[in-house]
């Protein structure tokens, strides 16, 4: 038997009968002769381009899913992916990258490794948000081939890490905010995905990442926010977080937030979609009073209090658990700052300036000054929706009876 390393290829790509387009035609011999030389050290292959019937241990029987190639040498199997020729989309190229990976992660041949290769032409491939998908890929071990920009990416070492990534990512672009990664009270990684569209894929990657970093030894919070299609991740992604068992996967849907909100009692909500929706307008937990960015101590905290939505009769069911779960009606507060909120000890006004009890014993003052570092509310809080919440919690109190810091 021949010792030379062997391409076996899937010729056609999903959509090759209407564009009469292959992936052959985009795999030029400099590449694979590339490929194989990085990979086994060796210039010489054989290469066989097999059409959609022909099935192995490695190829199920159906056209290329992932731009895919498999190299096999001497007893080891290579799944490499490519890019596209042309990076149009945030989501181009990745999309195919995660789908080999399921392909890679169900094979139960352990002599196997994973690669991605770039054979880009137009578009740029290296934007803030590819860099972070990269890093992603790093992380769940993917190897680069090549590289479109000469630093290239790192793998993530801690998911604290990754948050703070995620997080610069979606302030430089704004269009980018179907997950997000955060920790809770009890010190548990959650993620909360949004999974239509090409969403599914990144949610995908970014909870395989949490895993292979946090191991065997904690559980990740994983929740899907169902929009009204009720699409969720797809069945080859949840194999793949089934079989590395670290991920809870709880679905949120209206109906299941319309049960916690009826299950739930006084000012007490653990809604998914209320965190959700926090995440996606404030970004990564951070008090908006004192800018304490610790996770496991940060909260949301409802400006028009859950117990007041529950106590008016005025509005219908479907009304409250929207007023209960609004992105507006809260602020990110650390455990300290959201006391001295439910309390009134703090206000704030429809301006966003923050304001303190003159009752308050003067003794306490100079401590509440000094860790309540901002007397105004960041902008990033302020809208209509914002103030007439915060009109509707101060309709109650007397604010003669507060002060400017
Ligand atoms: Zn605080």
């Amino acid at each position: 038997m021949s010792d030379k390393p062997l391409f076996v290829i899937k010729r056609n790509l999903q959509k090759s009968v209407q564009t009469g387009s292959t992936f052959q035609d985009q795999l030029d011999d400099s590449y694979l002769k590339d490929i194989c030389q990085k990979i086994t050290g060796r210039s010489d292959y054989d290469c066989q381009y097999v059409e959609n019937d022909y099935r192995d241990d490695f190829l199920n029987k159906s056209y290329n899913k992932g731009r895919l190639a498999t190299l096999r040498y001497r007893d080891y199997v290579h799944f490499i992916t490519f890019s596209d020729q042309a990076i149009t989309g945030r989501n181009s190229s990745i999309q195919s990258a995660i789908t080999t990976f399921n392909i890679f992660y169900a094979c139960p041949y352990d002599k196997k490794k994973l690669y991605y290769y770039f054979i880009c032409k137009s578009g740029n491939p290296a934007t803030d948000y590819h860099m972070f998908m990269y890093r992603l890929m790093k992380t769940v071990g993917f190897t680069f081939l090549n590289f479109p920009i000469s630093s290239p990416a790192s793998s993530f070492t801690t998911i604290e890490d990754m948050m703070r990534a995620r997080d610069e990512n979606r302030k430089n672009n704004k269009g980018n905010n179907s997950t997000f990664i955060s920790k809770n009270e009890n010190g548990e990684y959650e993620a909360y995905c949004k999974t239509f569209g090409a969403n599914k894929y990144e949610s995908s990657l970014i909870c395989y990442a949490m895993s292979m970093i946090i191991g065997q030894t904690k559980k990740i919070k994983l929740y899907e926010i169902l929009e009204g299609n009720l699409k969720e991740l797809p069945k080859s992604s949840l194999r793949v977080l089934r079989k590395m068992n670290t991920v809870d996967i709880v679905r949120t849907d209206l109906t299941f937030e319309k049960r916690i909100f009826e299950e739930s009692h006084g000012n007490q909500l653990r809604s998914p979609r209320y965190q959700f929706n926090l995440l996606y307008k404030l970004g990564e937990k951070h008090c908006a009073l004192c800018g304490c960015k610790i996770p496991d101590i940060i909260q949301g905290a409802h400006i028009w209090p859950v117990s007041s939505i529950r106590a008016d009769n005025s509005i219908g069911i479907d009304d409250k658990v929207r007023f209960a779960t609004d992105g507006d009606n809260g602020l990110w507060l650390c455990e300290n700052h959201h006391k001295l909120f439910d309390r009134n000890i703090i206000v704030i006004l429809s301006d966003g300036t923050v304001k303190y009890n003159h009752d308050l014993s003067c003794i306490h003052v100079p401590y509440l000054c000094a860790f309540t570092k901002n007397t105004q509310i960041p902008s990033i809080y302020l809208n209509d929706n914002f103030r007439q919440y915060v009109e509707r919690r101060n309709k109650g109190l007397n604010m003669a009876n507060y002060v400017s810091f």
